[in-house]
């Protein structure tokens, strides 16, 4: 080991020799065809190369994907609650496991070490929750309008299908695709960010040591256009299940529409906290905190609008300005610290950016607004609030995703659930109100696929669906029963034991 010593003091975990890893393809460990690589970066530190992966192409992904195919023949015969029996050791491992993921998911991804558990502790819960599903993936019987018909609808898997996920939830958010997708007797390509290819590959590894046939689960990593356009078209894959930003899903959306290949978009969001005059002051603080800055923003559920009724702004710009100040940035691993970097130079270079349009657009910057080079040799950014934010600047609408917040007065609870509304996402919102009415009316108007009572924008649990209106998403949800839509489709099932003709809305007796 050859340790770097980071300005809060934390020891990064970097080796002299960074290991270099392979695809799973078929079964196999193996490197990309061209044998080109690229690194993996610790962004608290840059110079913790924390290790080197293939450069996939198309023809990793045409060699995954053929397998995947063939993997399927007998996949979706091996009966639900065997295919489940592999999930539940998967999460026994991941328990076991843990801590050692955590630590990992921290120096790659950057969030500090409680919420790598947490994102570690998604996958637990998410793997148990679908396994469970192996005795469930209920379907329907029903009285036929006819004598001595059957009725019922079954819940088929679709095939192969290609999972692209985003870097923020490196572990979580494939977990939330491939447990179900794997249970209903899908299989898999699976190209995760390439900041975040290490975590991908702990994931998959389990998956393999829980007992996973060859073929069924497939890792291809690399480049977004590289990788991801090549299970775009290639013709074989039925569904792809993509989280990531509006742009990119928007691509994926045009690209699969002339072959209609099924297209699930999990998207960006612009998520307000609504503070009404009779609330809980200390609780909206420490929920706005969390949400804002947890992550250091990079959630696609954080706070980063917060809509305040004027009689309470004063006092919650205060509270909320002398607690940021508080916030230690620095190595997530280090015990003490609140906020890590945000993901990579590019995300450093768009936040600044929207930080130069909030100033230009009138905005005051009430705090923050830099990097901050002391807390480390990586990509960090002060947690930063906007003051006296107009609904309409672009700070107010557009998804920044870093540690940056903006102050919204409001004049009502009217005003303030049409300043929420007022945008082009719908992933999630909160409300901070002692008043039950008050409470019950946001929960109804708010445009959003997930709504907060007296908690934070950041807070889903699996067992609920998860998923956002408007450009947040096209109609589907995760996790929950509602994600068997996305991975099943209906077969349904008509059986007539009369032994003669019976002619449906025809022959009425
Ligand atoms: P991104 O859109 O840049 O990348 C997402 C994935 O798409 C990555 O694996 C990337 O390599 C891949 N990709 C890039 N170009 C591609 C192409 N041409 N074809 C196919 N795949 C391609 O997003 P990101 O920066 O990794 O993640 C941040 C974004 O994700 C934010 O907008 C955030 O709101 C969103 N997000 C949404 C949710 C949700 O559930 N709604 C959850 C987490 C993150």
């Amino acid at each position: 080991m050859v340790g770097t010593q980071t300005a809060t003091g934390a020891q990064t975990e970097q080796t002299s020799t960074p290991k270099e890893f392979k695809n799973y393809i078929n079964g196999k460990w193996q490197p990309a065809k061209s044998g080109k690589t690229f690194q993996s970066i610790n962004p608290a530190n840059p110079a913790d190369i924390v290790g080197i992966f293939p450069a996939s192409d198309k023809q990793d992904v045409d060699e995954a994907v053929a397998a995947a195919k063939k993997a399927y023949e007998d996949w979706r015969l091996y009966p639900a609650p065997k295919r489940a029996e592999i999930l539940f050791r998967a999460g026994q491992i991941f328990i076991e496991r843990k801590e050692e993921l955590a630590r990992e998911l921290t120096r790659e991804m950057g969030k500090v070490l409680a919420e790598a558990r947490g994102d570690v502790q998604e996958v637990i819960d998410m793997v148990f929750y679908a396994a469970g599903e192996g005795r469930r993936l209920f379907g329907q019987t029903t009285p036929s309008e006819l004598r001595n018909k059957f009725a019922m609808s079954v819940r088929v898997p679709l095939g192969v299908i290609g999972c692209i996920t985003p870097w923020n939830f490196p572990m979580a958010i494939p977990s939330w695709k491939i447990a179900p997708a794997l249970v209903c007797g899908n299989t898999i390509v699976f190209k995760p960010a390439s900041d975040t290819p290490l975590v991908a590959t702990r994931f998959v590894e389990i998956l393999e040591e829980a007992g996973l046939p060859p073929g069924v689960l497939n890792l291809v990593t690399g480049g977004g256009s590289a990788v991801g356009d090549a299970m775009l078209e290639n013709p074989e894959i039925k569904l792809i299940s993509f989280t990531g930003s509006c742009d990119v899903g928007r691509h994926v959306n045009e690209k699969c529409a002339p072959s209609f290949k099924r297209v699930s978009l999990e998207m960006g969001g612009k998520n307000a906290t609504i503070v009404l005059d009779d609330a809980n002051l200390d609780l909206a603080v420490d929920g706005i905190l969390w949400g804002a800055f947890g992550t250091a923003g990079q959630r696609c559920t954080a706070t980063s609008r917060v809509i305040v009724q004027k009689g309470i702004y004063p006092q919650l710009r205060e509270k909320l300005l002398e607690r940021a100040k508080s916030l230690k940035l620095g190595y997530g691993l280090d015990a003490n610290v609140d906020v890590g970097p945000v993901i990579n130079e590019s995300s450093l270079k768009k936040i600044e950016k929207y930080v130069q349009i909030g100033q230009e657009e009138g905005a005051k910057l009430l705090f923050g607004g830099q990097r901050a080079p002391e807390a480390g040799p990586g990509w960090f950014f002060q947690p930063t609030i906007f003051d006296e934010v107009k609904p309409n600047m672009r700070i107010a609408q557009e998804e920044i995703f870093g540690p940056v917040t903006a102050l919204i007065p409001v004049s009502d609870l009217k005003e303030a659930l049409h300043v929420a509304n007022d945008i082009e996402f719908g992933l999630s919102t909160a409300i901070y109100t002692k008043d039950v009415n008050k409470a019950f009316e946001a929960v109804r108007d708010l445009e959003s696929g997930l709504t907060y009572v007296n908690a934070p924008t950041i807070g889903a649990e699996v067992h609920l669906p998860f998923g956002g209106t408007k450009n947040t998403g096209n109609g589907h949800r995760e996790a929950a029963e509602a994600c068997l839509d996305i991975f099943t489709e209906w077969k349904t099932v008509y059986i007539d034991y009369s032994d003669k003709l019976q002619r449906a809305q025809i022959d009425i007796e």
